[in-house]
């Protein structure tokens, strides 16, 4: 079945749907995006993944180009024409097309773009065997609160991962402590059994499903902490993970060349994958 994307009003064949040369998020990565996954036909987190386009887009000044309302429309129409219910959809708006300046121009109108994709679960095999990351500088802006489509040090860190055999790379901040990974948040659990993850602040962008954890970490009555971690830490700690909208939550056994645990995916993060899985397919978790 051939895709469908929608461009500023209109659902054109995918291979076809194109944006002005001029658009600013062509020319100057002037724009912010969303993905939310799509489970069996639900959105996940559908309010607070829009709760943080608007809040990204406010930053940046950009009106949102339809309403609320219109939007979540428009996603489900995208999921609907494309026959997915199980997935991602992604959606980007930037502020326009204008003539090529730096400021921003006074009469742009933004633009909308929402795609849609289907996304295959990793197997248990696979979520038992964990993913390998390697750390990296975080060589990013001081703004990485914002869910910017300028992500040029995202994809040399994911390529650089992807060289080193790796599936994530985590960021390292100038003290040694881990920001998050190119396209993830990362998560460890300590020694003595706390979860642990990086405090929100401009150096990360607060995971829509980063959250959702640390609410589900809450309801369960584990115990958690928002506190920076060094990369020594990670390497000696219990567990590890990542999560992200389409990864869900991902165990980690190793990073750089450090096995984490016994090499296979640690008892906490399967517990909270599952949980997080249980909320993805809308049904209440029995701990
Ligand atoms: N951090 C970065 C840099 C990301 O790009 C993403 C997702 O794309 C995340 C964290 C995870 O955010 P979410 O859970 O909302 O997908």
């Amino acid at each position: 079945m051939s895709r469908v994307a929608y461009v500023n009003g209109r659902y054109v064949p995918h291979g076809k749907a194109c944006v002005h040369i001029e658009d600013r998020g062509y020319q100057f990565a002037d724009g912010v995006y969303e993905v939310v996954a799509l489970v069996n036909g639900r959105m996940v987190d559908e309010g607070p993944h829009l709760d943080r386009l608007e809040r990204s887009l406010r930053e940046l000044h950009i009106a949102m180009p339809m309403s609320r309302a219109a939007l979540q429309l428009v996603l489900r129409e995208t999921a609907r024409r494309n026959r997915i219910r199980s997935g991602l959809l992604y959606m980007q708006v930037t502020r326009g097309v204008a003539r090529r300046d730096h400021p921003f121009p006074k009469t742009a109108t933004p633009s909308i773009v929402v795609t849609a994709r289907r996304l295959q679960p990793p197997s248990a095999a696979a979520v038992d065997a964990g993913v390998r990351v390697i750390t990296i500088p975080d060589i990013r802006w001081e703004r990485c609160d914002i869910k910017s489509v300028g992500l040029l040090p995202n994809v040399l860190g994911k390529q650089r991962a992807r060289e080193a055999g790796a599936y994530e790379a985590w960021q390292v901040d100038r003290e040694g402590a881990v920001t998050e990974g190119t396209s993830t948040n990362a998560w460890i659990v300590t020694k003595e059994g706390e979860l642990v993850t990086r405090p929100v602040s401009n150096a990360i962008l607060n995971g829509i499903t980063r959250l959702t954890i640390l609410k589900l970490a809450r309801e369960q009555g584990l115990a958690f902490r928002e506190r920076a971690f060094s990369v020594a830490e990670a390497k000696t700690a219990r567990e590890a993970f990542i999560s992200s909208a389409t990864s869900f939550v991902l165990p980690v056994t190793q990073i750089d060349e450090s096995v984490i645990g016994n090499g296979r995916a640690g008892s906490l993060s399967l517990r909270l994958r599952h949980a997080y899985d249980e909320h993805a397919a809308g049904s209440p978790v029995t701990a």
